[in-house]
């Protein structure tokens, strides 16, 4: 068994990108990443803190806009028409989830699709499913620098994806099809999950469930993509029951220390990508 480690990927991403905003920098051309977040979500909080860090640790120039939980949707909207036409600003992310009131999806279709540094706008969904994208959603991204890296070949292989959320699930069943990989995306309804997760050779499961795939759903030399984060008793947990895989796998990553890093890194990575398209770079 090897193991993928998201650390030691991931901060080699970063290191390539504040190598990038540096030269950019060089020539007059800065990098800057606005975070709003509406309402007091703890988890939320941890992440945009996170992104601020990694942000000021690669010389990106980050904004936080913290809005109070009874922000209205014309208040949000304008906020980020103006940060559409703010020069400084090359990308632009809205925390997800937002209270009730607010219209999510309308919030995501008003960020300018050359800014949507999350790449959730339809828009850049739509270039994700057309193979010619300039953003990927940041954790399939990672996952898919994780598998380059590890010099994981894709072509011919049979891919399952647990999970078909807008945010992991379908993006990631669509970048490994771009790789030619046989794609199978699994959710809820299917049947036979776990005969359809043995063919694997590459299983990514995506399903925030605690320790859901077992050994038994497992084929041998598989390797197995753990994006789950669960908190359990105050520890974190992944999707995969890495203990009992383990064994089986050709490699998999771990949680934490896998897939988390990652989605970070590729944020930084998308942000640098919007500002060099913005400066024709
Ligand atoms: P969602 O809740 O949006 O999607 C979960 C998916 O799992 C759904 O498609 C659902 O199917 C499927 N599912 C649920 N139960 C089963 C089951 N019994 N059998 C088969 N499929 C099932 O989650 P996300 O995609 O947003 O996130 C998934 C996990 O990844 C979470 O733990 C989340 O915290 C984590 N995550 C980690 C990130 C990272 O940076 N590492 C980033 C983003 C997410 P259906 O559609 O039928 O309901």
């Amino acid at each position: 068994m090897r193991l993928i480690d998201g650390k030691v990927i991931s901060a080699s991403v970063k290191e390539r990108v504040k190598n990038e905003v540096a030269l950019l920098k060089r020539e007059g051309i800065t990098t800057g990443l606005a975070v709003i977040i509406v309402g007091e979500d703890p988890a939320s909080k941890v992440y945009v803190a996170n992104k601020k860090k990694a942000c000021e640790a690669l010389g990106i120039i980050s904004e936080e806009y913290a809005l109070p939980e009874s922000t209205t949707q014309e208040e949000l909207l304008a906020l980020i028409d103006e940060l559409n036409n703010k020069e400084s600003i090359n990308g632009i992310l809205c925390q997800l989830p937002l209270p009730k009131h607010l219209d999510e999806q309308a919030v995501i279709n008003a960020i300018l699709p050359e800014k949507d540094v999350d790449a959730f706008h339809p828009q850049n969904v739509g270039k994700i499913m057309l193979g010619d994208y300039d953003f990927v959603p940041c954790t399939p991204a990672g996952i898919m620098e994780m598998l380059e890296y590890e010099n994981i070949d894709i072509t011919g292989k049979t891919c399952v994806v647990i999970g078909r959320s807008n945010i992991v699930g379908k993006p990631m069943g669509m970048l490994l099809l771009h790789k030619n990989g046989t794609v199978t995306i699994c959710h809820s309804r299917t049947k036979d999950l776990k005969e359809v997760c043995k063919n694997a050779d590459i299983l990514v499961a995506a399903v925030g469930k605690p320790r859901f795939v077992t050994a038994d759903m497992v084929k041998d030399g598989a390797v197995v993509i753990d994006v789950g984060i669960n908190r359990v008793d105050g520890k974190l947990v992944g999707d995969v029951d890495f203990e009992g895989v383990k064994d089986k796998c050709e490699a998999i990553t771990p949680v934490p220390g896998g897939v988390g890093p990652m989605t970070i890194a590729m944020l930084m990575q998308n942000t640098l990508t919007a500002a060099k398209k913005q400066n024709k770079r």
